[in-house]
């Protein structure tokens, strides 16, 4: 893939960047090898967690800088690439004040004699990121793994370049050694040959199944660890008792954030039919006030998506979804404008043999179902390929708590939208992937998991 940087507001070409060669491949396996069996990787974790509170600072400090090289890169509504550069910080701040006790021994009570469970580095990692969390996304595998003592090396969506450049300079710039994380701009069968690479211990990709399904099944030739964050199809259940106003406020939110371009994004909104009618009603309400322009600009509610390609796959979906029997409820097309614009969008009577019923929209485009009962939400809920978060509102916590327990997915939210903390495991099931990313699961995910034992 060309690495190159095009503003999805005008889709003109700010910056091409040139491939590293294999050359450049071969001396980065080398230093993060060398670094691996280095004093910094196998000696003390407290040596290395400074370089994540010094990360947590300089991602503070340059906030605004970092945010407009996303917006400007992949077209996130400027406000919302703030918070993303907040909670980049977060998460190395809290990786810098809990790896230590995450990584502490564990003791486990045997008739063997004396044993516990030391944690230990396993090796370079590679990181195969999107673009739609530019920061984000690499934070999530950097934090847990300098704190481990693993080097990373990282191959970010091609469409995002200038990001991976400026988190790779800040991480070095926070005292990160060379090949602690090294940002490569490779090809798909230069990924596959570091992960076939003995050095390397295993790969972690987010994105979409069929790049999963391609680094799953290298590291699995090599025998080597993988985890997969993919995409979701996530439900946003509004009960017949839930707080209406509440849940479409949320609901909009969680289904346009980002320009509709999250995982976890709200996706299929399961309506209780008592409340279908109003649900409705506020809910298109609030898509016909969303203001699409210039993300750079505070007052727009709904920027562009990341790249000319995805409105013409998103405008393919609508379109086959329409014409399988969905009723276009309300928006449905790109957006007349230079940029990649597409209309905040509503399909109803979405049928099981409608393609649109399994597929994940990338977009502004919220599909509405109608349900009888609980039994029926949950029963529409889990017929899904997906399994990553969900989300349900209702004014009966002990009702929700006992549906979201019958989720078949890794997140679940009650009254709050699927959401994001340094401190609570990501991930999901099904063809949503494997492995949790953040909190001390995360943390687990690439160390060896080293058990010893003294014989009384
Ligand atoms: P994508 O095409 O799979 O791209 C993701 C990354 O994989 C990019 O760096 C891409 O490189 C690379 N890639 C693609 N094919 C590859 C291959 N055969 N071998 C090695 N690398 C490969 O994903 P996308 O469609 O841009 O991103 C959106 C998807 O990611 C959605 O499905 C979304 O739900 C999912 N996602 C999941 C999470 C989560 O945490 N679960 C978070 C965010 C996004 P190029 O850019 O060079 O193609």
């Amino acid at each position: 893939m060309a690495y190159q940087t095009v503003n999805p507001f005008n889709n003109q070409l700010i910056k091409a960047y040139p491939n590293h060669s294999d050359a450049d491949i071969k001396a980065t396996l080398r230093q993060a090898d060398a670094l691996y069996h280095s004093e910094w990787a196998k000696g003390s974790i407290d040596q290395r967690l400074p370089v994540l509170h010094k990360l947590a600072d300089l991602l503070e400090s340059h906030q605004e800088e970092l945010a407009k090289i996303a917006t400007q890169e992949m077209g996130k509504l400027i406000a919302q690439s703030r918070s993303e550069v907040q909670i980049c910080a977060q998460i190395a701040r809290y990786y810098a004040d809990n790896a230590k006790k995450f990584l502490a021994p564990v003791k486990y009570d045997t008739d063997l004699g004396d044993a516990w469970v030391e944690h230990h580095p396993i090796g370079i990692i590679m990181a195969v990121e999107p673009w739609n969390f530019p920061y984000y996304q690499l934070i999530r595998v950097l934090a847990p793994n300098l704190a481990a003592g693993n080097p990373v090396i990282c191959k970010h969506a091609s469409i995002v370049p200038h990001c991976a450049e400026a988190f790779a300079h800040l991480v070095r710039e926070a005292g990160a050694p060379e090949g602690a994380w090294t940002n490569l701009f490779i090809s798909s069968d230069q990924v596959s040959a570091i992960i076939a690479d003995p050095r390397v211990q295993g790969a972690a990709l987010t994105g979409s199944e069929k790049a999963g399904s391609a680094v799953a099944s290298q590291a699995a030739k090599h025998i080597k660890k993988s985890t997969l964050e993919l995409g979701g199809n996530d439900v946003f259940m509004v009960l017949d008792d839930a707080d209406l106003e509440k849940a479409v406020k949320t609901g909009v939110q969680a289904r346009l954030a980002n320009a509709g371009q999250v995982c976890t994004a709200a996706k299929r909104f399961i309506v209780h039919q008592k409340v279908a009618d109003q649900f409705l009603r506020q809910f298109t309400d609030a898509f016909q006030q969303v203001k699409m322009g210039d993300p750079l600009d505070e007052s727009t509610t709904l920027g562009p998506l990341s790249s000319k390609d995805a409105v013409e796959t998103l405008s393919k979906q609508v379109s086959e979804a329409v014409q399988k029997g969905a009723k276009l409820h309300f928006g449905g097309k790109p957006a007349n404008s230079e940029g990649n614009f597409f209309e905040p969008t509503i399909l109803t009577h979405i049928t099981r043999d409608n393609p649109a019923y399994f597929e994940e929209f990338f977009g502004p485009v919220a599909q509405i179902y109608v349900v009888q009962d609980d039994e029926e939400a949950v029963r529409l809920a889990n017929d899904s390929h997906y399994g990553l978060g969900g989300a349900i509102f209702s004014r009966d916590v002990e009702r929700a708590k006992g549906l979201a327990s019958r989720i078949e997915t890794g997140m679940v939210y009650i009254n709050w939208l699927t959401d994001t903390s340094a401190e609570l495991p990501f991930g999901g099931v099904k063809r949503s992937g494997f492995g949790r990313e953040l909190s001390d699961l995360g943390i687990k995910e690439f160390v060896n998991q080293k058990l010893v034992v003294v014989r009384q």
